[in-house]
């Protein structure tokens, strides 16, 4: 095969993979958007399953590996984006081709059927109903560690496919400097802090959706090349550069959790919209990791809509919805948006002690993939976690270990992204300080400068570059969990003590 050869191959089989998951984001856009006739669904998922294993039929082929191959060969004359679309390409087929087949099919059908079992398990609150699956999962996951091969823990296998370069020897140093600061911390608050003026009371729905176009032009995504969505669960699907659309939830009475979805979507979308347009065809308008994509979303949720300043422009915005803000001021809201108080549900928490949620749940998994403990000590270790890091124990299964969906698809490894995103966030926002005015730009009610800077910096990138190369190539240093710890110390500490 010639380098031109292998090249065509290649963009010819990206271009195939794009299409199907186009088609396949649609189907997804469609179900959750507009509702489907129930008697479709069959059909219908075995029509969304058969696009997403075409697509990965069509990647994951020998003759892939081939091409791979010629380019890895020839390496010095790849184009940089040549050579990364080798280097990702190369690295997820080979990633797939470690494990067995049987092994492989054997899981997909398991985890199939494990999804609707934590279903029926979570609402009757009956772990046990759930333990044979999750010792079987775990099982799989155990050889995946080994089949991937590791250096020092085999959970290191698992949390790479998430974060790549993320390992138990880095996440311990992050995680215990948060047990360390964050838990007295949120110690001291739920003791002596001073609890601010909650929101209550029901905010008619068409007030909530008259705010969106604010709230995602403020971020700065587009929405003449996206659009916004109702649904239950928010969330924000790409069909291509020009086609980023988000999704939101409505309740009369969460009015913040409205707000805050919308922009946290509309971070995901930013990224996405900002990429470079040529880095389709090469696949490489992707994210490095999901946690870059969570440090996107989470830094315009939290460290710039949740500002004392950001609550100083909402505020005026809420009293064109609602009377009922005719008596607040800037700092009532701005402590209102940011509770910080012990909970049970991980997709509920504030943005002080969320981080403490994945804590429990790496600590965990590392152990689990360890062998250190059994499914079965699960229920317990969960509760006595909660009690010793967040100071309360789950009444039941329900609100504790079968609260996420997560481990019943066999995703371990992923909980973590979640927390080294939002550190991301805020190394970003400590680099970024040093060339841009942030506190100006969000008072003009002008992100541009930091949405630029992030353009420039993160978005454009794609998975040109792995996740550490960003990072130093846009802040000067490897992951440094420093600027996360100190951020929020800091402002939890004004707010509350
Ligand atoms: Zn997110």
């Amino acid at each position: 095969m010639t380098k031109a050869q292998a090249l065509d191959l290649l963009f010819g089989k990206i271009n195939d993979v794009l299409a199907l998951g186009m088609a396949e984001s649609l189907f997804l856009w469609d179900a959750t958007t507009s509702g489907v006739p129930a008697k479709s669904l069959g059909v219908r998922g075995a029509a969304a399953g058969w696009l997403s294993g075409e697509a990965f039929r069509r990647l994951i082929a020998p003759d892939t590996l081939e091409a791979v191959e010629t380019l890895e060969s020839i390496g010095g004359e790849l184009s940089v984006y040549e050579a990364a679309m080798v280097r990702e390409i190369g690295r997820k087929y080979r990633k797939f081709k470690a494990i067995p087949p049987d092994e492989f099919q054997a899981f997909m059908a398991l985890a199939a059927q494990s999804e609707p079992v934590w279903e029926a398990a979570r609402s009757k609150r009956d772990f046990d109903m759930m333990l044979p699956y999750y010792d079987k999962i775990f099982d799989f996951l155990r050889r995946k560690c080994d089949c991937f091969g590791f250096d020092a823990h085999p959970y290191d296998a698992l949390l790479d496919e998430y974060e790549m370069g993320a390992t138990v020897e880095i996440l311990d140093g992050f995680f215990n400097t948060m047990r360390e600061k964050i838990v007295p911390l949120l110690g001291e608050i739920t003791k002596r802090g001073k609890q601010p003026r909650t929101v209550t009371g029901a905010f008619d729905i068409s007030g909530q959706r008259a705010l969106a176009p604010w709230l995602t032009g403020f971020v700065g995504y587009d929405l003449s090349r996206g659009k916004i969505g109702e649904v239950q669960h928010p969330y924000c699907t790409s069909l291509c550069r020009n086609d980023v659309r988000i999704t939101t939830k409505y309740h009369e009475n969460q009015l913040f959790s409205a707000i805050y979805s919308t922009i946290h979507e509309s971070g995901h979308a930013l990224y996405e919209q900002n990429m470079d347009l040529e880095l389709e065809r090469y696949y490489l308008a992707i994210a490095p990791s999901m946690g870059l994509h969570e440090s996107q979303s989470r830094f315009f949720e939290n460290m710039i809509c949740r500002s004392r300043t950001f609550a100083g422009l909402l505020l005026p915005k809420l009293r064109e919805q609602y009377d009922y803000f005719s008596d607040w001021d800037e700092e009532a809201l701005f402590r209102a948006v940011n509770i910080a108080r012990p909970s049970f549900i991980r997709i509920e928490a504030d943005e002080l002690t969320y981080c403490l949620h994945i804590i429990v749940r790496y600590e965990l998994e590392k152990a689990l993939m360890a062998g250190e403990i059994k499914a079965s000590m699960l229920p317990q270790l969960w509760d006595d976690k909660y009690e010793e890091l967040l100071g309360v124990r789950p009444g039941n299964v329900a609100e504790g270990v079968l609260q996420d969906v997560h481990w019943s698809r066999g995703y371990i490894g992923y909980f973590p992204s979640y927390a080294v995103g939002t550190a991301y966030g805020a190394q970003f926002m400590h680099a970024m300080r040093k060339t841009v005015d942030v506190e100006s730009a969000v008072k003009n009610s002008d992100l541009s400068p930091v949405v630029e800077w992030m353009k420039e910096n993160v978005h454009r990138h794609g998975r040109v570059m792995i996740t550490d190369d960003l990072l130093v190539q846009a802040t000067g240093e490897s992951f440094n969990h420093k600027y996360y710890v100190d951020y929020l110390t800091e402002k939890f500490t004004g707010l509350y003590l």
